[in-house]
Order: structure tokens, then sequence, then C-alpha cells
């Protein structure tokens, strides 16, 4: 809830306040800045607590991946493997509003909370000079969602971002309302045929003039189903067993809170803490360590509360225990 009290930090983009800026994010904190799309709520893509204080300053009940923002396309090729499709489209694209969806390298360092868990990465690199320099004063490639509360519109002003996010961000630089004032097109490039898994800024056409034929992909009911279909849920090998109090022989046990029951085969504890922010920073980490169907027959979990981020680690929990 915001609290109208609090009076939201906003600084017009000069050097310092970019520096600054740069200093909160190395730090965890978060910073709304501006990109020609829209306004978005960076944190450090790298840190796994940082983009879990996304999600809870947006108040999403649901994990989406999120976008990765670089100061450079050769950046992005650190964490992002680029096939002969994604080369065309950076060249000729990039900065822009145009974001490509493509499979983890084998050294990615972005965080598995902004990949919701999946094999794949959102990446881009925007034309805006202020996201630019703060990508670089920070020293990482940052994850931005638009700077809204779950369910609001984009804001394409800093006065958008403060009525709506104000007491939730460390600073919110401003640099003037967006050029673009939509956000990116996301092109998925890790199944067969690109897909166009939303539309954006970037409109198809000029998309098929750099690569041809490209099909739409919302994800939706209606959408064709195809191997290009790219927005899956992660889903673990082993079978998870929801709201276990004790774990059974065989089973690996994913713990949540102070009083952990023993006699589990593995054990690691989302938050021993009990903190709901912990818990999803570690939570597509833990489950991939635990998900060793050689050595256990499940994983057992324990209950984690429908509070604040427990229910998007809810949602993904229940999402990755059905099984098809
Ligand atoms: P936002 O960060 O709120 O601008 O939204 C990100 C958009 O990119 C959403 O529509 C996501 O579903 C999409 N997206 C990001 N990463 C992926 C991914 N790894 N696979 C599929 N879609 C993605
Ligand atoms: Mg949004």
């Amino acid at each position: 809830m915001s609290d109208p009290s609090a009076t939201p930090r906003i600084l017009t983009a000069s050097p310092d306040a970019v520096a600054e800026a740069g200093r909160l994010l190395r730090a965890g904190k978060l910073v709304a800045l501006p990109t020609e799309t829209v306004y978005g709520l960076a944190g450090d893509a790298t840190d796994e607590r940082a983009v879990a204080a996304i999600f809870a300053a947006k108040g999403r009940p649901q994990f989406n991946p999120l976008i990765v923002h670089y100061a450079d396309a050769a950046e992005a090729r650190h964490d992002a493997v680029f096939n002969e499709t994604a080369d065309a489209l950076a060249r000729r694209f990039w900065p822009g509003p145009l974001t490509l969806v493509l499979p983890r390298a084998p050294n990615c360092r972005i965080s598995l909370l902004a990949s919701a868990g999946l094999d794949t990465v959102a990446v881009r690199v925007p034309a805006h000079d202020v996201a630019r320099a703060v990508i670089e004063a920070a020293g990482h490639p940052l994850a931005a969602p638009s700077a809204n509360l779950s369910g609001a519109v984009s804001p394409t002003s800093a006065p958008h971002v403060a009525e709506s996010l104000g007491n939730k961000v460390s600073l919110i630089l401003d640099g003037g309302p967006c050029r673009v004032g939509v956000e990116s097109t996301v092109v998925g490039l890790s199944g067969k045929t690109p897909a166009i898994l939303r539309p954006g800024g970037l409109a198809r056409e000029e998309i098929e003039t750099a690569i041809g034929p490209v099909i739409e992909d919302d994800g939706s009911e209606d959408a064709p189903r195809s191997p290009g279909r790219l927005v899956r849920h992660y889903a673990t090998r082993l079978p998870l067993r929801l709201g276990a109090v004790e774990p059974r022989r065989e089973e690996a046990l994913l713990a949540f809170g102070p009083s952990v029951p023993s006699g589990a085969r593995d054990m690691l504890n989302l938050s021993a803490a009990g903190d709901v922010v912990e818990a999803a920073a570690n939570l597509f980490a833990m489950l991939r360590v635990l998900d060793r169907p050689g050595e256990c027959a499940g994983i057992a979990v324990m209950t984690v509360p429908e509070q604040g981020l427990g229910r998007a680690i809810n949602d993904r929990l229940r999402r990755a225990a059905e099984r098809g």
C-alpha cells in the first residue's frame, strides 16, 4: 500500500543523480528510470534479492519473467545465446524498443527469478541515454519491468511513477516524457519460428523487413500452438508435494521458516527467517538443486503463507506441481 505521507524522491537525471542511482543499484536498491518506451522499475538483474524486491514492489501475484536491460549488445552476449536471426535483429534495431527472448548462456549471470525459472532470458538495449548511463553506473545489467503497480497502466513520466510506486523506490530519475510511450515488442527466438510474444513499440512489419515472416503468439488460448510458444512455466522433473508437514522417506524437503522437521534426504530452506522476499529470491535456484530424480523420489514443500510474494511463490509451486 502506498503511504501518502512518504514523499517520493525525484531527481532530474543529471550526471550526479545518475551516479547516485548507480550507487543505490549496486547496494541492491530499486530505482525508477526513464527509457524510450516507458519508465522502468530497475534492480540489479544479477541479484536474486533485488529481483525479488521488484516483484514485491509491483505487487505482482505471479512471477512473470522480466526484461533485462544492457548498455550495449556486447554485454547482452555474455548472458544470452544469439543465433543469426538474433544477430540480425540486434544489429538493425538496437538500441531500441525490441526485446529478444533467447536461451540463457551457460555462464548466464542473470537471476533465475528474472527468468521465472525458465531456460530463456529476455534482453534489450534501450535507446535512452539516461537508461544506458544508469546501467553503466550500476556496473550490472538491470531487470526493469514497467514502474507501476501490477494491473495499473505503464508510466510514461516521472510523476506517473511517483503516483503509483512513490514510496517503494529509493529514487525516481526524471528524464522527461517517454518518446515511444508503449512497451517494447517482445520477440521469441528460442523456438523454430520467430514469434511476437508481445506487440509493442517496434512494428511487426519492420521486424519482417529484417528477418522475414514472424508468427504472432501471445500465449493466450486461441494463439497458434507452435514450438515457438515460449511463455511456459518452470516444471520440475520430480513430483512436488505441497503443504507438506514432514518429508516422507525418499523425499527431499524444501522448507520454509524456523522450525524444520528432520529426516529428509536432502533439505534446503527458502527462508529460515520466514521472509517471503528472501524465499522468492531462493525459489527457482533451490528447486533446481533439489530436482535430482536419481537421488530422491519427490520434493516435499512446506507451506508458504499467502501473503505478499508468498502468493506468487505458491502460484509457481502449484504450476510446477501440476504434471501433464
Ligand atoms: P515487462 O518486463 O513487464 O515489460 O514484461 C516482460 C514481457 O516479456 C512479458 O510479456 C513477458 O511474458 C515477456 N518475457 C520476458 N522474458 C520472457 C521469457 N523468458 N520467455 C517468454 N516471455 C518472456
Ligand atoms: Mg507492465
